[in-house]
């Protein structure tokens, strides 16, 4: 069964609690570092095997009666989870993307009774362009740059990785990437993905047309700084679904989202057929309230079970 209270999922006499490091034994969705707290607090993790690779553990082995996980897109090891339980079936995505990227498979829609999915993006004003667009923007950008040293701010795991692929295999240019994502690019291989880059500080960095660095080190007087002491002409860029919503201080923002956007959301939780929807991660409140809003039966984690709610809202009446 799920627990509404605690959000966490009891089967076959365990205890699982779901990206979050509360109960003993914890569902790690991800390798990105808000979701993976159970490492640190050294619980017993359920994980996929690329998820303890790129956090730099030895993979375990774990078998769950009645769960099964599935590919989640967002990130290389990105797993959701599907439990089928005592109450009926229940389905949590993690963060999820609904198509296939350089480095992930996309995340199947999982037909359930009780869906708790991610939310960062589940508001209506949260739409991406179409993710082909975005790329081929970019490949243009790129190329239009070439007498340039063009640098890309993108976080150090996941996004640094598919900019690397993206830009092996479109523009034939391997990158210079910084410390944290060179690492993480070779936990990257380790798991089987090929990836061609620079590291940064290295000989051949000094002759590299473009640069991965960490976003709060891209904008323009970065770039005004590499400038003046490489002499060369720089353009800045970043590549986030925020630039969808947000202004950037840099010549482009290209809004490429490893999550759903607000209308894949929404055609994961009509495809689940679930008929209650609790809302995890990133912004839950507001997306719960948006989703009563328009008559879905949804909860943020933690909150109690919609459905016990309208029956005492009954006795009271
Ligand atoms: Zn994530």
């Amino acid at each position: 069964m799920y627990d509404f209270k605690s959000g966490t999922l009891t089967s076959g006499g365990q205890t699982l609690s779901l990206d979050d490091a509360s109960g003993e034994l914890c569902f790690v969705s991800h390798a990105h570092s808000d979701h993976t707290e159970a490492f640190s607090k050294k619980r017993e993790v359920f994980a996929s095997q690329e998820t303890f690779t790129l956090v730099g553990k030895e993979p375990v082995a774990r078998k769950l009666p009645g769960i099964t996980l599935h590919h989640a897109g967002h990130m290389l090891g990105a797993r959701q989870l599907f439990a089928r339980l005592d109450g009926g079936t229940f389905a949590y995505t993690g963060d999820f993307s609904l198509h296939d990227s350089y480095t992930a498979r996309a995340a199947e829609i999982l037909k359930c009774d009780t869906l708790m999915i991610d939310s960062t993006y589940c508001l209506p004003q949260m739409r991406f362009p179409k993710r082909y667009d975005v790329l081929a923007k970019m490949e243009k950008f790129v190329k239009a740059n070439s007498n340039s040293l063009v640098v890309f701010g993108a976080y150090s795991t996941g996004k640094a990785q598919e900019l690397v692929s993206f830009l092996n295999r479109e523009c034939g240019i391997a990158p210079v990437v910084g410390a944290r994502a060179a690492k993480m690019c070779a936990a990257y291989e380790k798991c089987g993905v090929r990836l061609d880059y620079i590291e940064a500080g290295s000989e051949e960095a000094a002759r590299a047309q473009v640069s991965i660095l960490p976003p709060p080190e891209v904008n323009f007087s970065a770039g005004a700084r590499i400038a003046a002491q490489t002499g060369k002409s720089v353009k800045t860029a970043v590549a986030t679904g925020w630039a969808a919503a947000s202004r950037f201080p840099v010549d482009e923002a290209f809004p490429l989202s490893d999550h759903a956007d607000f209308a894949d959301t929404m055609r994961y939780i009509y495809g689940s057929g679930a008929s209650t929807i609790i809302c995890a991660n990133a912004n839950p409140g507001a997306a719960a309230h948006y989703l009563r809003s328009i008559g879905i039966n949804a909860v943020e984690k933690g909150e109690a079970n919609p459905g016990v709610q309208t029956k005492l809202d009954g006795i009271r009446a």
